[in-house]
Order: structure tokens, then sequence, then C-alpha cells
């Protein structure tokens, strides 16, 4: 089990740590940014909207924190060419990496298994596992050589049991969190690199109004209120944290 609720971050408990977040341009992924740059981290903001990314970018810097870099990315189309840039750019830039957070997803058709266009299945296994597959294996070099480094996958309730009509996002979400728990223990005897998930549950932001366009947001937790577990996922705090399934 996993204490985060107890974790009182102090400002600068990511000083000096390198983490990238896929997603960082909106919703819980710009939320998370924000915050691991305030508490003294140099994050990597990734995404596939530049003007979104540069919006998360002046925000980091109106907190005096330090510079983020950008790294635009459509994971829908992306090659293996690009995640190899990729490693190369934060090779370069960083020399290593602290963390990797991968949020970006898409929520695709809320239809049948009958009904379901076999295009979003294609894309939404693009976006939300094909892509956090590629970018963790280009970037494990970088993240080998970190001495405390922690990867979360972005998980979903219907990512532990599948749910009628979420579909491809559902199964994207169960394939993530087998990801997960594959990479965590490989990694367990070999490395100091921890691997969890994290459901972030009922959150406001564009996802959550588009799967529940009939509820009122105000109703919905703000993203801010998944700082703590973010903070203490990517701190060492949560050294020797590895394999779990974490939900809010
Ligand atoms: P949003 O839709 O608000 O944000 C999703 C992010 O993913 C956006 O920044 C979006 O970029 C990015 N993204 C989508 N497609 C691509 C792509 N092809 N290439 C690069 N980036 C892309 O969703 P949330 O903030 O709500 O969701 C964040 C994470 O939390 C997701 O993994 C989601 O599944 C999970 N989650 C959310 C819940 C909620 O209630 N909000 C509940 C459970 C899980 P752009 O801005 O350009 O669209």
């Amino acid at each position: 089990m996993t204490d985060w609720k107890n974790f009182s971050p102090k400002t600068n408990c990511l000083q000096d740590k390198v983490i990238a977040v896929t997603g960082a341009g909106s919703g819980i992924g710009s939320m998370i940014a924000i915050s691991l740059a305030c508490h003294g981290a140099t994050v990597i903001l990734m995404g596939r909207n530049v003007e979104k990314l540069e919006q998360t970018y002046d925000d980091i810097e109106s907190h005096n924190a330090p510079q983020p870099a950008i790294i635009p990315i459509d994971f829908e189309t992306a090659t293996q060419e690009e995640y190899q840039t990729i490693q190369q750019s934060i090779e370069d830039a960083f020399g290593r990496l602290d963390g990797l957070i991968h949020n970006a997803a898409q929520l695709g058709s809320r239809t049948s298994i009958a009904n379901y266009p076999v295009e979003i299945w294609e894309k939404l296994m693009k976006v939300n596992v094909n892509a956090p597959f590629a970018l963790t294996k280009y970037c494990l070099p970088l993240l080998q050589k970190s001495k405390t480094a922690s990867i979360v996958f972005t998980s979903s309730s219907v990512g532990t049991k599948g749910r009628a009509y979420w579909g491809g996002y559902a199964a994207s979400k169960g394939a993530l969190e087998n990801l997960m728990e594959t990479l965590s223990d490989e990694l367990t005897e070999t490395s100091a690199i921890r691997v969890n998930s994290v459901n972030p549950g009922a959150t406001r932001t564009d996802m959550r109004a588009q799967a529940y366009p009939a509820e009122d947001p105000a109703t919905v937790k703000p993203a801010t209120d998944l700082e703590p577990l973010f903070l203490y996922l990517m701190a060492d705090e949560s050294i020797g944290i590895t394999g779990q399934k974490i939900a809010y």
C-alpha cells in the first residue's frame, strides 16, 4: 500500500529532477506539469498542440519555476524514428530522465462493441497503448541513468474492470495496466526504476465532459486535487513502491 494521502510535499521535493509529462497542454497533464515544476522539477512538456504546450510553459515561467522544455509529438502518427529522436534530444539536453508520466489519452466512442468503429479502436490503441509502450522503450536507457526513476501510467477504473459502452478506451487502459505490471516485474530485480499506474477518478476536464455531457462540471473534483498523488509518485518518498495500481 502507498501512503500518498499523508504526503506533505516540500516545495523543493523534486529539485534537480527531469520529468517528462505527456498530454501536458491541457487537463490533468497540464496541472501535473505545473505542479511538478513548482516543486523544483525541470519538466519536459509533450503533446500534439504546441500552442497549448506553450500555455503550460508560460504558466510555469510565471511561477519562476525551472525552465521547462517542449517536445511536440502526435501519438497517433508518431514513428519509431520520432521516438528515437526524442530519446536523443533528451539525452543531449539533460543526459537522463528521472520521471516519465504517461497521461495523454483519448476517450474514443461511447458505444457498444457491436457498433464500435474499427478506425476509432485502432486510433485509441495507437494513442493510449502503443505510444506509452514506444516512449517507455526509447526512454528506458535515459531512466536507467537516474538513481531514482519513476514511471507512471495514467489509467482508469475501466482499466481493471471493463464496462459496457467503454469499448476501446476500457481495452486500452486494461492493456496499459498489464504493461505496467510486466515492466515493473522486469525491472524489479535489475534496476532502480519504479513503475506504477494511477486511476485519477472522476476529474473536471474536457475528457470527463465528453464522457458525461449531462453532468454539472462543478460537481466533479478539480485536477489540482490529484497533486499530492502525482508528486508523491515522482518524489523520493515513493522509492520502493512498484507494480501498484493506485486509485485516487
Ligand atoms: P483531456 O482530454 O483533458 O487531456 C488529454 C490530453 O491528451 C490532452 O493534452 C490531449 O492533447 C492529449 N492527447 C490526446 N491525443 C493525443 C495525441 N494523438 N498526441 C498527443 N497528445 C494527445 O483528458 P484528461 O486530462 O481528463 O485525462 C488525462 C488522463 O487521465 C488520461 O489518460 C485519461 O484517460 C485519464 N483519466 C481521466 C479521468 C477524468 O475524469 N478526467 C478519469 C480517469 C482517467 P490536446 O489538448 O491536443 O487534445
